[in-house]
């Protein structure tokens, strides 16, 4: 065995730890070890098992918690790539792509030994040793322990299996009521011994203690709970249950030993979704265009070559169906696929349809699952168990074996990308996943990113259309409405135009359904003193806050903090502070003025906790029981009501106001995605569009449905600018609480920058960041472009190198390969 082992530590430093690996233990590569890191215990990932003295004093690994790989060959090697791609540290790369944090447990305990067994004794004939200079309190305090711990010691085997005899710090501690420095004075005399029992878990299996027969024969109190609780929950519980009610386990033993109940060990519950079931997406026949699709997708999965394809399809083209086939063959092949969808886009709904079609070869990652769900879906995935993986961003990472197939849906969507590190985007990751493992990768939207787009163009993926609504509906037809003359005709600033209104009224009258979109949630999103003209700006950040009327507070819509709404400006005393703008919930409430008779509901992150009530609202619209939908983005995304006929946009294109060079990709896509909602029945749809921006191409070609000549007007920006696709691009931001440190920081790196001369990478900057202040912290930027991203990153990590011997701490160096924003 080698002497000494690499390990990879979820720390924000770049680098790996050496350890000694101890004899008796048998460590593996990708597997996961506990080690001693500075003043506490960590878990790593060991990268390299060698024989290289290291210079310097190392320590031993604590325990070797994996037999075999958690991360094989292929997903180590993933891992590199994307600590190299995104300068992310390697050890906080391999804990994103390890949902395992719920199989260890970090834990204390004690049992009693010789020598205490023998103090109790004495302590129990003689009552107190006259030579003590311990307090009666502490004497008593200590014979408590050793009394508690020789109990449990005295517990017959059965009780034993359920842990070790050993008695965790916490529970010993509460039974007992003793202090630390008790137990530790007592470790020091031997009277009892200290262990560590932190322990990986099976995740796959609960114990459970289950009720045999009810009372035979007398109980006492302690044993009388443990038999009402069994027989109150039905007659099996998992055995926390029990431990929470903090009776000693010597009592289960008891109870073992009489017969009266067991402890098994069982398959942990598998989480299956209970909604309703919805007709099977394989219910109609493919049109030609999924045909060809489907084909072209199978053809790429038989070669067992990479391959890429751009799936483009208008909204309501049918894509899902072409997914879901496609997994289906490669599962009838016996292999493994993986769909990735976005944050909002796996509702229970979803999953039932998933289940109806994979039945138990679906494993479903969504984010309401606990770390423990979560790991039991992880060892249903590497077991084999379940080979058709759906999830979102980070279930690119399911470690499926023999994967043929990566689909990446709607791959155009934000949350694909993670912003915190690692800052890896979950596409560009599938992509080289795929490459790695020989298998086709499909990416799918109605509004393909520029990127992806750019890709096809170049024919580094296949480009694959769906130009055509399924059954031959025809796409909306748009109309917009300049607002600027709105408010000319009418002397006011219109939310809603009187052709809007008059629109929606129309549909009431025939009982059809309307959506209305407003990218902005809250009431009204400044507070403005008429008196100094200023605005109620967050504690935290340099953001004007949200007045949230139900909620009768203001929110910063950044870090959430809360404030209550003034009653006179904050700044100089004036009683005129005005609330401007309007957000969904004014929105909602002028159309429910507008409109007494409609059933209005809204959706947007303050009516929807959880995918559960997104669910129920778009239930409701879909079962005709909503005249009409309120909400920001939310509504916008790929959901199928066919009852909803008009579509009206309020204010969709403000991004366009936005310093953000994708200001005007986002905001085609949008209004390309929320015109999609309209008309996917029978009856032809419309959209109404209100813009202040009506000249803006993003908002013609998104009204003409003219994907092509967007794309080609953007390309061009984009290349005029140096920015992606033609560029690569990194946002690199500083910052710190204290403003003369970000100030100094940004000004020592500027410096660097400019001395140290990058050949064929543009440096602007330090600027300060579009927003000043976020989270307490004062921020500054800057913003590296480069054809070559080789060039990009060997600059990028000279930098990150020169922070460090200036002791810029690495956590206040963020640094975003190809960001999404840069605000
Ligand atoms: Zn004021
Ligand atoms: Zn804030």
């Amino acid at each position: 065995m080698p002497e000494y082992c690499d390990v990879a530590l979820p720390v924000p430093l770049d680098m790996v730890f050496t350890y000694r690996v101890p004899a008796e233990t048998i460590p593996v590569v990708g597997g996961r070890v506990l080690v001693p890191f500075r003043q506490q215990r960590l878990i790593g990932v060991i990268t390299e098992l060698h024989d290289r003295k290291p210079s310097v004093k190392i320590k031993s690994i604590l325990r070797v918690l994996d037999a075999t790989p958690v991360l094989d060959d292929q997903l180590l090697r993933l891992g590199r790539w994307i600590a190299n791609y995104y300068l992310a540290p390697l050890g906080e790369v391999f804990r994103t792509m390890l949902p395992l944090t719920a199989e260890f447990k970090r834990a204390v305990a004690y049992r009693i030994t010789k020598e205490g067994q023998l103090a109790l004794h004495l302590a129990g004939m003689s009552g107190s040793s006259a030579r003590s200079r311990r307090t009666p309190e502490e004497q008593a305090a200590e014979f408590r322990v050793l009394d508690y711990l020789a109990a449990q010691e005295a517990a017959p085997e059965e009780a034993i299996e359920l842990e070790q005899i050993n008695v965790r710090e916490e529970a010993l501690r509460s039974a007992t009521r003793v202090s630390k420095l008790t137990l530790n004075g007592l470790v020091r005399k031997k009277c009892i011994a200290r262990e560590d029992v932190s322990a990986v878990r099976d995740a796959t299996r609960t114990i459970k203690i289950a009720l045999l027969k009810s009372a035979d024969g007398k109980l006492n109190d302690n044993q009388r709970r443990i038999i009402e609780t069994l027989a109150a929950a039905g007659g099996r519980v998992p055995v926390e249950t029990l431990q929470a009610l903090e009776i000693p386990r010597s009592t289960l033993g008891t109870l073992v030993k009489r017969g009266l109940i067991e402890v098994v060990a069982e398959a942990a519950d598998f989480l299956v979704s209970r909604a309703k079931a919805r007709p099977s997406p394989f219910a109609f026949d493919f049109n030609s265009a999924q045909q060809n699709a489907l084909s072209r997708l199978r053809e790429a999965v038989d070669t067992r070559k990479f391959a890429g394809i751009l799936l483009h399809g208008v909204t309501g083209s049918g894509k899902t169906a072409v997914y879901l086939a496609g997994m289906r063959a490669v599962l009838e092949a016996g292999r493994s696929a993986i769909l990735l969808v976005p944050e909002i886009g796996l509702t229970p709904a979803v999953a039932a349809d998933l289940h109806q079609i994979f039945g138990d070869e679906v494993a479903i990652l969504h984010s309401a699952l606990s770390d423990k769900e979560r790991a039991q879906q992880w060892h249903r995935i590497r077991s084999g168990e379940a080979r058709m993986v759906v999830g979102t961003r980070s279930a690119v990472f399911a470690p499926v074996a023999d994967l043929a197939l990566i689909i990446v849906d709607e791959e155009q969507d934000s949350s694909y990308k993670q912003e915190e590190s690692p800052r890896y985007h979950a596409r560009d990751v599938a992509v080289v996943r795929a490459k790695m493992a020989n298998a086709a990768v499909v990416l799918g939207s109605a509004t393909p990113s520029l990127e992806s787009y750019f890709n096809a163009k170049k024919n580094k993926y296949a480009l694959v259309e769906l130009p055509d609504r399924v059954e031959q509906r025809p796409l909306p037809e748009v109309e917009i409405v300049d607002m600027r003359q709105e408010f000319q005709e009418t002397g006011h600033e219109q939310v809603i135009s009187r052709k809007l209104a008059a629109e929606i009224k129309e549909r009431f009258d025939r009982h059809e359904q309307v959506m209305v979109l407003l990218n902005r949630r809250g009431y009204s999103p400044v507070a403005l003193c008429r008196t100094c003209g200023k605005t109620l700006e967050c504690r935290n950040c340099a953001i004007a806050m949200t007045h949230h009327k139900r909620e009768h507070k203001m929110i910063c819509h950044y870090c959430g903090y809360t404030a209550p709404v003034p009653k006179s400006c904050v700044h100089c005393g004036s009683e005129y502070v005005y609330f401007l703008g309007t957000g969904s919930e004014k929105l909602e409430e002028l159309l429910h003025g507008m409109f007494p008779q409609a059933r209005i509901a809204r959706l947007d992150r303050d009516t929807v906790r959880g995918h559960e009530d997104f669910e129920r609202t778009l239930n409701a619209l879909n079962e005709g029981e909503l005249d009409l939908l309120v909400g920001t983005q939310m509504i916008a995304k790929g959901h199928d009501i066919h009852g909803v006929t008009l579509v009206g946009v309020v204010g969709a294109d403000s991004a366009l106001g936005l310093p953000d060079f994708r200001a005007a990709e986002r905001t085609f896509q949008l209004l390309t995605q929320v015109a999609g909602r309209a008309g996917r029945g029978q009856s032809p749809g419309k959209v109404i569009l209100q813009t202040y921006f009506q000249d803006h191409y993003a908002v013609q070609y998104a009204a003409h449905h003219d994907f092509t000549g967007f794309y080609e007007k953007e390309l061009r920006f984009r290349s005029w600018m140096h920015y992606p696709p033609y560029s690569a691009l990194a946002n690199v931001l500083i910052r710190s609480d204290k403003l003369d440190e970000a100030l100094q920081w940004s000004g020592t790196l500027g410096k660097w920058f400019e001395q140290s001369r990058h050949e064929g990478v543009r440096v602007l900057g330090p600027a300060t960041a579009p927003i000043l202040r976020l989270k307490r912290d004062y921020r500054y930027h800057f913003v590296l472009k480069s054809p070559s991203r080789e060039k990009l990153n060997g600059t990028l990590r000279s930098m990150l190198a020169y922070a460090a011997a200036q002791k810029i701490p690495r956590t206040q160096v963020i640094v975003d390969v190809d960001a999404l924003w840069l605000m």
